[in-house]
């Protein structure tokens, strides 16, 4: 049976991708600050703990428990999922109140994700763990998957709604709008430094917006869609709504499940990326707008909230690489998207409101 370690597996992406190992048949550990907030994890195992502590990491990239099992029995995971960040929506990554901790969190849980699987190779070389096993054995090399992000391409790029430039050779010169960006394309040339030092096989994808249900959906850490969605669903219809910018920045949303297959194509592949995985039905946040008023049957007034953090002015995934060497490229409908995530926050919103009744 194959081993999977998810870091970050409390989250929106990794709970799903959770999910997904399991229907595999993977064995899977997840690690995370906290558990999945909407639904209960399907991990073997789950493990709260911090991953920007060192000796927390490099216990958790070793099956086995590190207090009962014997070091010689400790053994690489097949495949490490690196999806732990310090992250959130604009509300969060652009108003530069976390730029620090989204800078140290981030990067020390990169940095001691590598380290500690460099470490473990080292030891399972040593000819102590071989000569002290009853069984011989071969250990496995990790892949490590690492989820970097759009928002590492130059803003240069990106100034003009209608033609974005997000094709991933045009990465450098690099000049991210914010350190979040920064700090993912460090952690990119970590992953390939390491690779290229210590032959660690690596796996990067820059994913572009991805939403759906499951997803944080209120409390400042939420994106676009999911914002848009509780905002319709909260609204009385011929109520308003506020919307962060002009509307007319563009953008592309890529729904959970697409994301997820492509993560697990791009682990199977010999491809080592950086690779987008997103859609490339580039929209306005006002065509999304439109979108929500047919889906929630809703006509709202939009109240244009001018000096609000939005980001770059266009990004649309440019997905003629991993069509090249995947064969795949997503292609769910963001319509299609959006009308089973609203469904899922106005759920959320009832069981809220139930609750707070009682
Ligand atoms: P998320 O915030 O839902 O999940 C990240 C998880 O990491 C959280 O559950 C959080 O508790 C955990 N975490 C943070 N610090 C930790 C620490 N010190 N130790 C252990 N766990 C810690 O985010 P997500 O949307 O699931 O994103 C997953 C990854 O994909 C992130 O690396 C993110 O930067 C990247 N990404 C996401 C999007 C998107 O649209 N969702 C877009 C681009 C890149």
């Amino acid at each position: 049976m194959k081993t999977a370690l998810v870091c970050g597996a409390g989250g929106f992406i990794g709970s799903h991708l959770v999910t997904q190992l399991k229907k595999e048949g993977y064995w899977v550990r997840g690690v995370d600050l906290k558990h999945p907030d909407f639904s209960k994890t399907n991990a073997d195992e789950f493990i709260v703990g911090d991953l920007t502590n060192y000796q927390f990491t490099s216990t958790v990239v070793r099956t086995g428990d590190s207090l009962k099992t014997p070091m010689q029995y400790q053994e690489p995971f097949d495949e490490i999922y690196q999806l732990a960040a310090d992250m959130g929506g604009a509300g969060y990554i652009f108003t530069g109140e976390h730029d620090a901790d989204v800078m140290q969190n981030s990067a020390s849980i990169n940095l001691n994700t590598l380290k500690a699987v460099q470490e473990m190779n080292e030891f399972v070389s040593k000819d102590w763990y071989h000569t002290s096993r009853t069984v011989p054995y071969t250990p496995i090399k990790t892949k490590i998957f690492y989820s970097s992000s759009a928002c590492m391409y130059p803003e240069h790029n990106q100034l003009d709604p209608d033609n974005p430039n997000c094709a991933e050779d045009s990465a450098y010169p690099a000049n991210p709008d914010s350190e979040y960006g920064w700090e993912k394309l460090f952690s990119e040339r970590l992953y390939l430094a390491y690779n290229r030092n210590y032959d660690i096989p690596v796996r990067i994808a820059r994913f572009h917006n991805i939403f759906g249900p499951d997803g944080t959906w209120k409390g400042g850490r939420e994106k676009a869609p999911a914002a848009l969605c509780r905002k319709f669903a909260e609204a009385v219809p011929n109520g308003s709504i506020e919307v962060w910018g002009d509307g007319k920045q563009t953008r592309s949303f890529l729904y959970i499940h697409e994301c997820i297959k492509g993560i697990r194509k791009l682990m199977d592949s010999d491809f080592q990326g950086p690779v987008n995985i997103g859609s490339d039905e580039m929209v306005s946040i006002n065509d999304m707008i439109g979108m929500l008023t047919e889906i929630a049957g809703k006509k709202l007034t939009v109240n244009y909230k001018l000096d609000a953090p939005t980001g770059v002015r266009g990004r649309n995934s440019d997905n003629k690489l991993i069509q090249e060497k995947l064969g795949w490229s997503p292609n769910f409908s963001l319509k299609e998207g959006l009308q089973l995530t609203y469904r899922w926050i106005l759920n959320q919103q009832v069981k809220l409101d139930s609750y707070e009744e009682k």
